[in-house]
């Protein structure tokens, strides 16, 4: 599989405020590769950098490959914020205008708007479209001139659930169609929705990174007990499936594989001579887990 963009140890500050810590992580082609964060975590300043309104100061990051840079932003289309459409002119004509500054896609206007479903309304004035109309229009002027992949700032923001779900939808047909596409999101559930890769920021520290199934995976955790804590901690940290053990409060809290049932362990310990006092299955939420990471 092709790498489609590769960002090495990129760096911004705004004055004294670090936005990005040196940062790298690549996305692979085909990806929906969503990058999570909190407001302020640095993920607008990296799309900025990657598209090449902002310049690093230090790092570097490469499109397909080693494409040149400027040949490289051909084959991008971008939404980072409300593109300045007309309100009173039509969306033909102002997809007419988008085409004109970007130097592509004058003759690709009615095939994004069937894409975005506003083949019907392409003469209806801008400022008689919904809120999430307004949004699919921009997601078509992206489209102008087949980019492979498309760049997008917190997609759904401002929208109501309606309009949120049909985003949502559009970005994962567009991707089916083979277009690789990057996004910023500060929600967690959006990314579990849409999202196949996931890169975590934190004030600009890049947390985790690679396939969604991976990072954001929810951990369960078990608490145990017996008379004698030190041998029980000996004992289950050599019991297969156990991923770590940890004595806190005088319970002991078990990381565990999937596969891991409380009767396992149970058996597994009175097998070796301990009888517990005390066995809990604590499940662990992805958001709880997501919490956990971006706030110390
Ligand atoms: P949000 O979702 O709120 O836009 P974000 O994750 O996209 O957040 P950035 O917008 O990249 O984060 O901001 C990262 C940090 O850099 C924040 O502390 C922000 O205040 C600061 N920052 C961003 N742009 C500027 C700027 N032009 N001048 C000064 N500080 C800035």
């Amino acid at each position: 599989m092709e790498t489609i963009l590769s960002i090495n140890g990129i760096s911004k500050s705004y004055g004294p405020i670090q936005a990005l810590k040196n940062v790298s992580f690549s996305v692979p082609e085909g990806c929906v590769f969503g990058i999570l964060g909190p407001n302020g975590s640095g993920k607008t300043t990296l799309l900025g950098t990657i598209l090449n309104v902002l310049k690093a100061d230090a790092g570097s990051y490469q499109w397909f490959e080693g494409m040149q840079h400027d040949v490289a932003r051909r084959h991008i289309g971008s939404l980072l914020e409300t593109p300045n459409f007309y309100h009173y002119m039509s969306a033909m004509d102002n997809l007419e205008i988008n085409a004109s500054i970007k130097q592509r896609g004058h003759d690709d206007k009615l095939r994004v708007l069937e894409k975005v479903d506003l083949l019907q309304r392409k003469d209806s004035k801008f400022q008689t479209y919904s809120l999430g109309m307004k949004q699919r229009l921009a997601i078509g002027a992206a489209l102008l001139g087949q980019p492979k992949v498309l760049v997008f700032d917190e997609p759904t923001n401002g929208l109501d659930p309606a309009g949120i779900a049909e985003i949502r939808e559009m970005i994962r047909m567009l991707n089916k169609e083979g277009i690789t596409i990057i996004m910023a999101s500060h929600l967690l559930d959006e990314v579990e929705k849409v999202c196949t890769h996931v890169a975590i920021l934190k004030k600009g520290d890049l947390l985790l990174s690679g396939p969604v199934e991976e990072v954001l995976q929810s951990e369960d955790q078990v608490e145990v007990k017996a008379a004698d804590m030190p041998a029980l901690q000996n004992v289950l940290n050599n019991m297969p499936g156990i991923i770590k053990t940890n004595l806190v409060n005088n319970v002991l809290l078990l990381s565990c594989n999937e596969t891991l049932t409380t009767q396992n362990i149970n058996e597994y310990c009175a097998a070796k001579g301990i009888i517990l006092s005390h066995l809990l299955l604590r499940k662990k939420s992805l958001e709880t887990k997501f919490m956990e990471l971006t706030n110390n």
